[in-house]
């Protein structure tokens, strides 16, 4: 079958959704069904979850990254710690001032960090905690706590993430699941597509009865700048299998992350 997903948002929240300013992207959001379909031909979601070697929806330099000798390492920080110093000089800062003497390769170390996700394999991510289990009720972990950086404006989001999922006689390490999110938050993210993207990866793993993946979150680029109200949220969500078509599965699984 094919992954959907839903998203839901307050009318304030709908920021993200870059693609209703274009009026050429309009017509398309009007004619379908599912409000993820405002990206029909994002990679993300048209390319299987998981890569010949293991990586997920590697970005263009993933592998580069992942191949680099220390040395390219090292001039991959040099590099991006130079951009860090054109932006403090033409934010009006004096980049050799005490404070900012080190501000630039901090930065680069951090943005490495922040988006290391993309250096994931699955395989490492799963080792060896799928297992053959004659289970099929429902299995959730919620309340993960997540990081990762709005790709829109380089600032971070944050909040929960709620996973669960109905076996199909394979279940998976429960903190397999946190992993999962780790590694598709610490990338430059939307909140949908993060949410879409544990939700597909871990479908393709189990081949379980369903998926189900709740995350909110707080979007600085938002709250910050008085778009969004400091402390309200923005909730998506991914169902799959089970979970889309059966609303009963469906209210239980949000009862039990106490959305209902
Ligand atoms: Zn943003």
């Amino acid at each position: 079958m094919s992954p959907q997903a839903s998203k839901s948002s307050t009318p304030s929240q709908q920021h993200h959704n870059h693609a209703t300013r274009n009026p050429s992207h309009l017509s398309l959001i009007q004619s379908a069904s599912s409000p993820l379909n405002t990206r029909p031909a994002s990679p993300y979601t048209l390319n299987p979850p998981i890569d010949y070697d293991g990586l997920s929806w590697p970005s263009i330099g993933a592998r580069q990254r992942l191949e680099q000798t220390p040395e390219e390492a090292k001039a991959r920080e040099q590099k991006i710690a130079g951009a860090v110093r054109t932006i403090l000089e033409e934010l009006g800062e004096d980049p050799d001032r005490d404070g900012l003497l080190e501000t630039p390769e901090r930065y680069a170390r951090a943005m490495l960090f922040f988006t290391k996700g993309y250096e994931d394999n699955i395989g490492d991510v799963i080792k060896r905690a799928v297992f053959e289990e004659d289970h099929d009720e429902m299995v959730i972990v919620r309340d993960i706590d997540v990081f990762s950086l709005c790709e829109h404006h380089l600032v971070p989001f944050y909040g929960k993430i709620h996973i669960g999922y109905i076996p199909n006689k394979r279940v998976l390490g429960l903190s397999k699941l946190a992993r999962l999110a780790e590694m598709f938050s610490r990338r430059l993210q939307v909140q949908e597509r993060l949410t879409k993207q544990v939700a597909m990866a871990l479908w393709e793993i189990l081949q379980p009865q369903g998926v189900a993946v709740v995350m909110e979150a707080s979007h600085m680029c938002m709250v910050s700048r008085g778009v969004q109200k400091p402390g309200s949220s923005t909730l998506t969500s991914c169902m799959l299998g089970r979970f889309r078509e059966t609303h009963k599965t469906r209210e239980e699984f949000l009862s039990l992350i106490g959305k209902r």
